[in-house]
């Protein structure tokens, strides 16, 4: 039996991924599409200006956009996944989880908050247990699930890898796709033959979710990792797929060998969108790259490479697609980790 699902804020970069990976699937249905108040009312082929290599699926086009709120949104749709910008998903997601909806969430919004799930299923696939406390201190019929933000989740899976060695700290150094900053993002004279040395309130991410994904649950609630991350967040000229120079160290000895044994290790799920190896390591020292790389695992592994062993611990490159795994393939996950666990 498929699950009727729905898609806040479909008409914009990581909505039409969703509305990519969402038709087909064999779980899912989509059943409801919404943006803001001057999309709603449009059939999606018009409202949507389509900009990704696939063609929009023809059932889409002809649905109508629905406003972004909980009486526009049929009933019999328990799931929602969300693409909002954070400010707009602040205001509309906690009354949607309150009627009873399941929000599977892209946007930063409520990521840390003690009580809200910050999930990648293959690191920490357990913390959505923390819905139970959630519906709890709520009182909530449905639940808001996050994924992180898509530089943290390039650097968490290698560096969760690493954590048997005694983690420490982490500085990151990041080259972050143009997609990442959505369609009105940076202009062609900023990014072109450029380098933007600062993306808004990005640092301050990276540095602080990995605490919390890389935490342990206890029943109650995520006792935050340790790890000290240092980044710096860089806007590159490439389209999708974000690159990062990572330098992790660890209490104990880890060899190069070590740290690529640890991230081939760690297991991939048994989920329709999962991949094949959740951690692809390139023996390479020039991969990963953005353009040749980040379709690796169709979009949804990790990569990593040129990895050396330091003073203090490795170094080495990951990469991921940031609509993809970054994104929309990370809320599509947890959606189907969510039905798998029977929270929707
Ligand atoms: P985007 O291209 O600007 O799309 C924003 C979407 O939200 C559009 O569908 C837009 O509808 C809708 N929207 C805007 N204002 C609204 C309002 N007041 N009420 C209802 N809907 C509204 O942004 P994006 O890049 O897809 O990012 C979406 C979210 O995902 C953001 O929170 C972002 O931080 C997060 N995210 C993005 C990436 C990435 O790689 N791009 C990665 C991870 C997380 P209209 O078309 O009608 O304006």
């Amino acid at each position: 039996m498929t699950t009727r699902v729905g898609i806040l804020g479909a008409t914009g970069a990581v909505g039409q991924r969703l509305v990519q990976l969402l038709d087909p699937h064999p779980e899912f249905e989509i059943a409801c599409v919404t943006a803001s108040d001057d999309s709603a009312g449009r059939p999606y082929g018009e409202a949507a200006n389509w900009r990704i290599d696939v063609p929009m699926p023809d059932a889409l086009a002809d649905l109508d956009v629905a406003r972004t709120e909980p009486d526009a949104i049929p009933d019999d749709v328990p799931l929602l996944f969300s693409s909002l910008p954070s400010a707009v998903g602040e205001r509309v997601e906690p009354p949607l989880c309150e009627a009873g909806y399941v929000v599977s969430s892209n946007s930063s919004n409520d990521r840390m908050a003690d009580d809200v799930p910050l999930t990648i299923p293959e690191v920490n696939g357990d913390h959505l247990d923390l819905i139970e406390v959630q519906r709890d201190s709520r009182d909530w019929d449905g639940a808001l699930v996050k994924n992180p933000n898509c530089s943290t989740i390039t650097a968490v899976p290698p560096l969760a890898a690493l954590a048997e060695f005694g983690l420490e700290t982490a500085h990151v150094a990041t080259m972050q796709a143009v997609s990442g900053g959505g369609y009105s993002g940076v202009t062609s004279m900023e990014i072109i033959d450029n380098v933007l040395p600062h993306i808004g309130g990005e640092e301050e991410k990276v540095e602080t979710e990995p605490t919390k994904l890389l935490g342990e649950f206890d029943g109650a609630e995520v006792k935050r990792h340790e790890v000290d991350i240092a980044a710096s967040c860089n806007r590159v000229a490439t389209v999708d797929g974000h690159l990062e120079s990572v330098w992790a160290d660890t209490r104990e000895d880890i060899t190069a060998d070590d740290a690529a044994r640890a991230m081939r290790e760690l297991p991939a799920l048994d989920l329709h969108s999962s991949p094949d190896q959740f951690i692809e390591v390139f023996e390479d020292p020039d991969r990963p790259q953005p353009r040749l790389d980040r379709m690796v695992g169709g979009g949804m592994s990790v990569a990593a490479g040129g990895l050396r062993e330091t003073t203090r611990g490795v170094q080495f490159n990951c990469l991921a697609h940031n609509t993809l795994r970054g994104a929309a393939g990370a809320s599509v996950l947890n959606g189907e980790l969510l039905v798998e666990r029977g929270w929707v």
